[in-house]
């Protein structure tokens, strides 16, 4: 069977005469419409996903003529250009801003390809790519989040590229929504500690609502030479978090409800569901029906040791309850309606099995909030929690420990959203550190985003003791090396975020047996 992204590159080859070349398209051919790099994802044994955009004007829609355009793809079996196994005819389609997203199949597992497009007399660099393997003995994966463009350059992706893992997860916030900010410095007040930050860059324009809108706003991110760098160096799996649509947003229901009304937020939904797939090397466009949109983003993804089980906590999840008390709010009845969910009940059930039918030597769950619990304030007083992550859902995190804790090997949470680096074990009693050690949790700091509750974190490390290393003043990636009985993780850091180019460093390497 032919999905339809292959019947429209089979109906492209077939009537290629019909589709107009980039060499012929008088108003954009002498402009280089690969700005935006190369990416690939959704790594399988016999597959990959591959994405460019034609965008000689990425900053204003593309600035690409009207009419789906065809694309060459060479694709390598080494990293010299010289041994091409495939040519293809692809087709950046209009409806996708002029996207490519091609499905490649037939592939070896466990192997490296390499890949360029070409258009006209413009083509991309040669990216580098990787099927996966469950026979493999060894995974190398980084963890990312949060790369607000405003606060930081993306050094840390510079050396992620370096690094060149198997592959790399996403867990969110790879756009911010927010309008321009103001550069330079600035201060902040926060837990009574005065803090610096600064804008070393602004946004496009105002904050994003249209399709147009979102389209640019990916289209600045994706300008950077790092992140495209990182793309080119690695296959990636991605899910978002907010930023990506609206700070906060639960399902149906956006942050603030008073300030936009419900049409507003569904249309806004839709434009951001597709410009994110427009950008991002995954397979499955979002399904739009009427005013619903929903885009297929949590999956299973198998590297030797490691069974990945990349979660959506966003799209299905209850609304937050109990106020917005920053960054903890004390808890109200709401909290523990046993039908409250994270997941939704259709990728819980998903979840669930996947990890009882796992023999992976080490289950990973990638989330976008953190799953280790963390309070504010002390005990006994009831906890205050920051009740968008997994500890303003205490049921479902009940429900997913319970499984955890009835044999599944050795799980480990990675996790993103709160901008700050830490290593946790999840306990059976998640709040109680002497209970029964049932997993454990990275969470990576943010690419460039700030962390002004590191402060609030610091004082209440005390009454935190499953939480046994904590860094929010750093921003950078995480390092995973994981075989079949030892889980590394090295967390890298940046030394100055006002640096594009800034040293990137080791601030520290921890087994999970060691913690
Ligand atoms: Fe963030
Ligand atoms: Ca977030």
């Amino acid at each position: 069977m032919l999905n339809r992204r292959q019947m429209i590159t089979y109906a492209a080859g077939a009537a290629g005469a019909l589709l107009l070349p980039y060499r012929a398209m008088g108003d954009v051919r002498d402009r280089n419409p690969f700005t935006l790099g190369i990416a690939s994802g959704s790594p399988r044994e016999n597959s990959v996903i591959l994405w460019t955009r034609l965008a000689p004007d990425p900053l204003r829609g593309g600035g690409m003529p009207a009419g789906d355009v065809p694309v060459r793809l060479l694709v390598f079996a080494d990293d010299g250009g010289r041994k091409q196994i495939r040519d293809l005819q692809v087709t950046a389609v209009a409806a996708d801003a002029h996207a490519v997203h091609v499905r490649l199949d037939g592939l070896d597992p466990g192997r490296d390809y390499w890949y360029r497009f070409v258009a006209g007399d413009f083509e991309t660099v040669l990216g580098r790519t990787r099927t996966s393997d469950r026979r493999a003995d060894r995974a190398r994966l980084a963890l990312a989040s949060c790369q607000s463009w405003q606060s930081g350059f993306f050094a840390a992706y510079a050396d992620m590229a370096a690094w060149a893992p198997d592959c790399v997860i996403h867990v969110g916030d790879y756009i911010y929504e927010g309008g321009e900010g103001q550069l330079g410095p600035r201060t902040v007040t926060a837990a009574g500690e005065t803090l610096t930050f600064n804008t070393v860059r602004l946004h496009n324009g105002p904050e994003i609502v249209s399709l147009w809108d979102y389209r640019n706003r990916h289209a600045l991110y994706k300008t950077d030479p790092s992140l495209q760098a990182a793309h080119a160096a690695s296959p990636w799996i991605v899910a978002m978090d907010d930023h990506e649509i609206d700070n906060n947003w639960a399902s149906d229901t956006p942050q603030d409800p008073w300030a936009q009304t419900p049409l507003e937020w569904r249309v806004r939904r839709i434009a951001a569901l597709k410009a994110y797939y427009e950008h991002m090397p995954i397979a499955k466009p979002p399904l739009i029906d009427g005013l619903s949109s929903s885009l297929e983003m949590h999956g299973l993804y198998r590297f030797g040791p490691a069974q990945v089980h990349l979660l959506d906590t966003r799209q299905y999840r209850s609304d937050q309850v109990c106020g917005e008390g920053f960054p903890g709010q004390a808890p109200c009845p709401d909290a523990d309606r046993a039908d409250r969910t994270m997941l939704g009940a259709a990728q819980e059930r998903w979840l669930f099995d996947a990890l009882r039918q796992s023999d992976a030597a080490f289950n990973v769950l990638a989330s976008q909030t953190w799953i280790t619990p963390y309070r504010y304030n002390r005990a006994p007083e009831p906890a205050a929690v920051n009740f968008d992550a997994w500890d303003g859902y205490g049921p479902a995190r009940r429900r997913l420990f319970d499984v955890l804790a009835d044999g599944v090997a050795n799980p480990v949470a990675v996790t993103g959203d709160w901008h700050c680096a830490a290593a946790s074990t999840l306990h059976v009693d998640p709040f109680d550190a002497r209970s029964r050690r049932i997993g454990h949790e990275f969470s990576g700091t943010s690419i460039s985003s700030d962390c002004p509750w590191s402060g609030a974190m610091e004082r209440a490390r005390s009454d935190n003791p499953h939480v046994r290393y904590h860094n929010g003043r750093k921003r950078g990636y995480c390092r995973f090396d994981i075989d079949a009985r030892t889980w590394s993780t090295s967390f890298r850091t940046i030394a100055d975020p006002l640096n594009p180019a800034s040293a990137v460093t080791t601030d520290l390497e921890v087994r999970t047996r060691d913690l």
